[in-house]
């Protein structure tokens, strides 16, 4: 089953302590459509200034991503410029420049609408909502958002939650949307707004899930090297939703698993900067960094 995202599509300009890179293809729908392209059909909603190439479009139909609702119009393509220092979890925003999004009027195409499966990637609550107008009776409503949207448009972010059913956000920003300090406490909360399963990605430190009656935990990837953690977090969400379009399965059980697939994805896609990383993946790659984790994960009791 195929999966409807709308979410941004940018250029980002990243440094971290081993690098920097200048207006780079970025976006919390590009990276979400890449990941989720290793697992299902991708239908992708956003919109592009006139500067966007020829080469970026062609590199996500390329991944068989479906890009009728992506419009290009004219002004410019959203910009986010950001660093990390040595707490790679932590990511600073310096600019944010919505341009086109600043007036986009989201028209999720006829053939979009009884998607199954949903995903707002990270964009303005807003425009994750007139999207989640236009479809019918989705089998799952996913979302994600960032401290921008949170303290930019509280009210929408939270009218935006009660119609979701699974909530990715990650640590800082879960306490932050609570004003709770313990994750424990922050999940009722936020779980209140709405959601039946909250995510939160906890960087090099994994991701936790919360449902009405149980807590699930699952390591990230112990990696040697990171270039650059701008993306992860869709990344993750796209190898997550991925896996249960793929598996058209959304019990407990098979969420537990598709976390796994998200923190696979993830740790991939921190090996270098932009897209590089998931453009060269193959798929045996990800099924052996599975293995690894089952691996990691497993031991016997006495
Ligand atoms: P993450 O997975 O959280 O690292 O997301 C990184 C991506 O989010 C970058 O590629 C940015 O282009 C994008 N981004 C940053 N700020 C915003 C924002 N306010 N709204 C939507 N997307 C954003």
């Amino acid at each position: 089953m195929s999966i409807l995202v709308v979410g941004s599509v940018a250029f980002d300009s990243v440094e971290t302590p081993f690098g920097k890179a200048e207006e780079v293809l970025g976006g919390s729908a590009t990276y979400f459509s890449t990941s989720a392209s290793f697992f299902t059909g991708v239908n992708l909603v956003a919109v592009v200034g006139e500067d966007f190439p020829d080469e970026h479009i062609a590199g996500l139909k390329g991944k068989g991503i479906d890009l009728a609702g992506l419009k290009k119009v004219p002004g410019k393509t959203f910009r986010w410029k950001g660093y990390y220092g040595y707490d790679l979890n932590q990511a600073h925003t310096l600019e944010t420049h919505l341009n086109v999004f600043s007036s986009f009027n989201p028209e999720v195409p006829a053939a979009y609408r009884e998607a199954p499966f949903v995903f707002l990637a990270n964009i303005d609550p807003e425009l994750q909502m007139k999207v989640l107008d236009q479809v019918k009776k989705p089998k799952l409503v996913a979302c994600d958002t960032m401290n921008f949207w949170i303290e930019g448009k509280p009210d929408a972010l939270k009218e935006l939650l009660r119609r979701v059913d699974l909530f990715v956000i990650n640590e800082g920003e879960a306490r932050e949307l609570s004003k709770e300090a313990s994750l424990v406490k922050a999940a009722k909360v936020i779980m209140g707004y709405g959601p039946r399963v909250l995510i939160i990605k906890r960087g090099e430190y994994g991701a936790l899930m919360f449902t009405a009656s149980s807590m699930f935990a699952a390591p990230a990837y112990p990696l040697e090297e990171i270039f650059d953690p701008t993306g992860a977090g869709d990344t993750f969400a796209g190898g997550l939703m991925g896996y249960l379009a793929n598996t058209e399965n959304i019990t407990e059980e098979n969420i537990r698993r598709a976390i796994i697939y998200g923190s696979v994805m993830a740790s991939f896609n921190v090996e270098a900067f932009s897209l590089q990383r998931l453009h060269t993946l193959k798929p045996a790659e990800i099924k052996d960094r599975y293995y690894e984790f089952r691996r990691l994960t497993q031991f016997e009791d006495i």
